[in-house]
């Protein structure tokens, strides 16, 4: 699909501007690259990983280092690295599906391999100077090294900026000496490579060094123990502890200071991946309990029968649906930005940088909704499973424990929820996406009279667009009128802000998904699409109740008086279908055909 310049919609603006479903990226423009690509990777995880998983959960740490190596042989450690620096160069969607169907087999592998090519690479690859690439990202590339990122420490998590570890420049200028403690960190067990972050003098910012790591000559580094983790029980995760380790000073990542940009922008990065890393064991799980509930027989009956279970298996599989094509449509949207702006002149480097910052709020917005379906799917999976679903004899167990880690790294999911409507408010500021004009006119027509003529909703799913137009008007208005009365101190509230997240996540998801369905529906048939288009109607129906209740607490905090019973009202008319959809319908639409394929088939 080409896309011209003036069509790429900008981070966020999805929120004010209408996008049309011919614009968007879907799974179903892979190209031929990319299938082969997925169809590659596919295989890889189900030979060289799925049937290894007794080996992962037993903690087998060198497995998982070792199927990295047979990763690093097909090429998939430098998917996304240009080939002048050992790696495949392909495009960013092509980086997102091989996360996603590598990912399905354990999470202690896709941990492994997100680390490493994520947070572990991207660093130098976006920030690095020409020395340092040419130097380090072939080995990280080609999996002759592997890389870990040491950001986190005992005293800063969430607030990463506040580590205590320092560096200290030499006398004669030419090192800096490294001091301090490192938890959580993953690859740390068999890393050749950290992206570490540490503090000189009293800056205000933490700076990021490359710091080699050497078990044989080991620089003043000494590994904790692994840890003892719920899940990605294979994953090393271990404390890194750094006693005067000298780092040549040429390896300073950008600049003195610039260590914090670089770890926002290495995770704006690692969310989006992580998102794509939660999809294929949606897929995979909703496939095992489907296939499970079609055997098992309670009450002489298959349990796939019951009402109680079609519900589950509806709303596992329509929420992976929709989980895959927001990550996607957000995926190409970077790499048109990408694209556009090596157009420009701008180096691979600059144009990689800037394009995912731009849309670091759809970066934030799927790491949080994708990492919390993967969890809900994984729960009633083991629901579908009965007792059955408890043991770990079944992969119902160890795939709940997995998914839970997602919602709490590359930054937890309550920072990430503040981040998304943080940052589209600081985007408005800047007068990057114009949400005061959209906001006053939501407030001039609530002033008004609503129109009483009965809409022709004829077209294949045209309420529903009309309603996700209607829940942009409902953020608008409450978000516009949060920022109104409190200005900055708006961070201040945060049960406001996590309200506002949740709106704002729903509309791009439910949208991301009716847009998807709307495309494929005009070229492959409407016929084709019959459960994506129940699939998109029963996300939409529960977004709407997700944003009026979310819409509604957030209005009776700051609004009183007129000013609240008019809002209610707005929020009521904006929340309102003009003929509701029959959702028990939908569910047993959506459930009958997984049934039917006894798979995930969408
Ligand atoms: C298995 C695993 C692997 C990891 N891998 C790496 C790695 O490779 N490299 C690395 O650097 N780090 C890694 N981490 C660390 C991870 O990124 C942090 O655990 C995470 O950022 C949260 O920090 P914390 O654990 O200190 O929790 P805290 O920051 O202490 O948070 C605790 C709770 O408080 C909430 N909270 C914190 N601040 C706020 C606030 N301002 N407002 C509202 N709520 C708040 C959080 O959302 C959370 O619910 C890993 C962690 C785990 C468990």
């Amino acid at each position: 699909m080409e896309t011209k310049q003036k069509d790429i919609i900008r981070g966020g603006q999805f929120l004010i501007k209408e996008t049309l479903s011919e614009d968007i990226f879907t799974p179903e423009d892979f190209s031929e690259e990319q299938k082969m690509m997925k169809e590659a990777v596919i295989e890889f995880n189900d030979r060289e990983i799925i049937p290894h998983k007794a080996r992962f959960e037993a903690k087998d740490y060198a497995l998982t280092e070792e199927v990295m190596r047979k990763a690093a042989e097909l090429g998939f450690l430098g998917v996304s690295v240009p080939e002048e620096y050992g790696g495949l160069g392909m495009g960013f969607v092509s980086t997102m599906l091989t996360c996603d169907y590598i990912s399905s087999g354990t999470g202690s592998f896709s941990t492994a391999f997100g680390a490493h090519t994520g947070i572990g690479t991207m660093p130098i690859t976006l920030y690095g100077t020409e020395e340092q690439k040419q130097k380090y990202v072939p080995k990280l590339a080609t999996g002759e090294w592997f890389g870990a990122y040491a950001l986190t420490e005992p005293g800063a998590g969430s607030d990463a900026n506040s580590g205590k570890t320092t560096a200290k420049i030499s006398d004669d200028g030419k090192s800096y000496v490294i001091n301090g403690q490192k938890m959580w960190i993953s690859n740390a067990g068999f890393c050749s490579l950290m992206i570490v972050f540490a503090r000189i003098e009293d800056d205000k910012n933490i700076t990021g060094f490359i710091v080699e790591y050497d078990k044989d000559s080991p620089n003043g580094i000494t590994l904790g123990e692994e840890e003892h983790k719920l899940g990605i029980r294979a994953s090393s995760t271990r404390q890194v502890f750094f006693n005067d380790t000298v780092v040549p000073a040429e390896n300073m990542l950008a600049g003195r200071g610039e260590g914090f940009k670089i770890a926002m922008n290495a995770l704006n990065i690692g969310r989006i991946k992580l998102a794509a890393a939660c999809l294929d064991s949606q897929r995979r799980i909703v496939s095992t309990a489907v296939q499970y509930a079609n055997e098992r027989k309670q009450f002489k009956t298959p349990i796939s029968d019951f009402g109680a279970i079609k519900v589950k298996l509806a709303e596992m599989a329509t929420n992976a649906y929709v989980g895959e094509s927001a990550s996607y449509r957000a995926a190409k949207n970077i790499e048109d930005r990408i694209a556009m702006r090596q157009a420009a002149g701008n180096t691979h480097q600059e144009a990689e940088l800037k394009g995912v910052e731009e849309y670091a709020i759809e970066c934030s917005i799927l790491k949080v909704a994708v990492s919390e379906d993967v969890q809900h799917c994984a729960d009633e999976g083991i629901q579908i499973f009965g007792g059955m679903g408890f043991s770990e004899d079944t992969p119902m167990e160890s795939a709940w424990r997995d998914a839970r880690i997602a919602r709490i790294y590359e930054g937890t999911n309550e920072i990430n929820r503040m981040l998304c409507v943080g940052m589209l408010v600081k985007k408005a500021m800047k007068g990057h996406v114009d949400l005061l004009g959209p906001a006053m006119k939501v407030q001039e027509d609530l002033m008004g009279i609503p129109s009483f003529d009965t809409p022709d909703f004829s077209e294949l799913l045209s309420e529903e667009k009309s309603m996700i137009a209607k829940l942009k008007k409902a953020f608008l208005m409450v978000a516009g009128a949060a920022v109104q009365k409190f200005g900055p101190a708006l961070e201040e509230h945060q049960q406001l802000l996590m309200a506002a997240s949740d709106i704002l996540i729903e509309i791009y998801m439910a949208e991301s998904a009716i847009l998807r369905t709307e495309k494929n529906a005009k070229r492959f048939g409407e016929k084709s699409q019959k459960e994506q288009i129940a699939m998109s109607k029963l996300y939409l129906y529960q977004a709407v109740d997700i944003v009026e209740k979310k819409g509604k607490e957030s209005i009776i905090s700051f609004a009183e008086g007129d000013e609240q019973r008019m809002m209610l009202m707005g929020l009521k008319r904006f929340t309102k279908y003009v003929n509701y959809p029959d959702i028990v319908d939908l569910r047993n639409e959506i459930a009958e055909k997984v049934k039917s394929e006894n798979k995930y088939c969408f």
